[in-house]
């Protein structure tokens, strides 16, 4: 075998942000991409990738804390995948969100642009999500140093109910105390897991697939609602009932309480049936003085306030009058289309997955919205010009695609149908700058305004408007 040889660069002065949360640094005249850093520290590289002109690798050692750090608020910071930010000041982060979406719709899109609009950033930067996924795994993540005392000692791996780690699959971090969800959302996870070691109840195994508890989700609303959905491998009445029930009684705040079997080997629930074992088997949320119905499977931006933020700007941008006829494309459970509604003459959803389609319908019905229509179906097959011919011209189409952008086919009917307006939300502004390029064609971009739904992360949201340049 090969011996892998270890290159660290020594003493490197990191000097800017780069995409995905990393940072760089110029190394002899190579563009050097670093985790685990931030601009302004001085650190030791371990090398992973070496190419004519970049590398990349993961800081080893620091030499020096950049001044612009601040002390992570999260014991499991470093290890667990979550809130990568938190030894950046939240000014700094929303500071290189901005200059981030900036250049990548000047250096991908090679745009003309107006001057942004400032960020607009969370007044909640923590406890800031309405749904957190929890696995368990009989093999808790231990760091180098845990694992050389368990192994020391012999002792058989932890059982962990917690967060995956990232690139380790079937290894899971124990979670004590996350700061993303308001309580009672520690208590539950600290409840279920105290019971099941109490029970020996055993939990899953990533690589065997032996076991029984596999999934916890957590999803709360601001308006007192909060569902817990325990996904099984397979069904054992008895102990599934005297888990449940003791949860119950543990943490009385819960409104509805699910169960799902899934025997499958991956964890999504999209294919499976949740099964309500107390309450209604879903929640409500409020955005404005519209409501929602959330099931166990619906799709809803994960941070409510920032929501209802970007909506506004969706709202602003789109400056109806009362007489157009919207479009609002990937619209999951119609919540921007809705939120929309009393301004437009009509709207128009297109949605991909059923079930998204349906609670649209019902979130329309339940909030009085009687000029919605929605289509299931790939927004880059259903949005012909016959489509739009029977629905009516757009006036505005809003358009909030998955990270994987657009499809090209669809960017090529926009351009054809020329609405006056095209909002587009990103939640990934290298794709959005992409088909913004496309749609540079016959579309300047006369507004554009990052916001930040996910603090401490990398993540981030942009909304432009694209005019038709005719
Ligand atoms: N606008 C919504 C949802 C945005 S998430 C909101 O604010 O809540 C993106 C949505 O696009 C998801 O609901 C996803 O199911 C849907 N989607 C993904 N690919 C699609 C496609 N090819 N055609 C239509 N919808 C799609």
């Amino acid at each position: 075998m090969r011996k892998k040889t270890v290159r660290i660069l020594e003493n490197v002065t990191v000097s800017d942000y780069a995409a995905e949360g990393r940072s760089l640094a110029r190394v002899d005249g190579k563009v050097c991409f670093i985790s685990g850093a931030v601009p302004g520290d001085v650190v030791d590289v371990r090398v992973v990738k070496s190419k004519k002109d970049w590398a990349e690798g993961y800081a080893v050692q620091f030499h020096a804390y950049s001044p612009q750090r601040t002390d992570p608020f999260c014991a499991h910071f470093g290890t667990c995948g979550g809130c990568k930010w938190q030894m950046l000041p939240y000014e700094a982060q929303l500071r290189y969100k901005q200059q981030q979406v900036e250049q990548h719709l000047q250096r991908i899109g090679h745009l003309t642009l107006p001057p942004a609009e400032p960020i607009c950033g969370a007044a909640e930067t923590v406890r800031y999500r309405n749904k957190l996924e929890f696995t368990f795994s009989d093999r808790a993540y231990l760091d180098a140093e845990a694992f050389a005392r368990q192994q020391e000692a012999g002792t058989p791996p932890a059982p962990a109910l917690g967060f995956h780690i990232p690139g380790l699959f079937d290894k899971v971090l124990d979670i004590a105390e996350c700061h993303l969800q308001e309580e009672p959302s520690n208590r539950i996870r600290n409840t279920v897991r105290a019971y099941a070691l109490a029970q020996g109840l055993p939990f899953y195994n990533l690589r065997t697939h032996e076991g029984w508890l596999r999934n916890l989700i957590i999803r709360n609303s601001t308006t007192g609602g909060l569902m817990v959905n325990l996904c099984l491998h397979h069904e054992d009445k008895a102990a599934r009932e005297a888990l449940l029930d003791h949860l119950l009684r543990e943490v009385p705040a819960i409104t509805t309480l699910l169960y799902t079997l899934n025997p499958k080997r991956n964890d999504s629930i999209f294919d499976l049936e949740p099964v309500t074992y107390y309450g209604e088997g879903y929640i409500r949320e409020q955005l404005e003085d519209f409501t929602f119905k959330i099931g166990p499977k619906s799709f809803f931006q994960t941070n409510t306030r920032q929501a209802e933020q970007l909506y506004g700007i969706v709202r602003d941008f789109a400056g109806l009058q009362g007489t157009e006829t919207v479009y609002d494309l990937y619209c999951g459970t119609g919540s921007i289309g809705i939120f929309l509604s009393r301004q437009a003459a009509r709207i128009t959803g297109v949605e991909l997955i059923g079930e998204a389609v349906r609670d649209a319908r019902e979130n329309a019905a339940v909030n009085k919205v009687s000029n919605a229509l929605f289509f299931e179906g790939d927004a880059a097959e259903i949005c012909t010009p016959d489509f739009f011919a029977a629905q009516g011209l757009p006036d505005v189409v809003i358009t909030d695609p998955p990270r994987a952008g657009m499809h090209e086919k669809l960017v090529r009917q926009l351009l054809e149908m020329q609405a006056p307006k095209v909002v587009y939300v990103s939640c990934n502004p290298a794709t959005q700058a992409r088909d913004l390029q496309l749609l540079s064609e016959r579309y300047r971009v006369s507004r554009y305004r990052p916001v930040d739904m996910f603090p401490h992360t990398h993540h981030i949201e942009n909304v432009a408007l694209l005019e038709w340049n005719p």
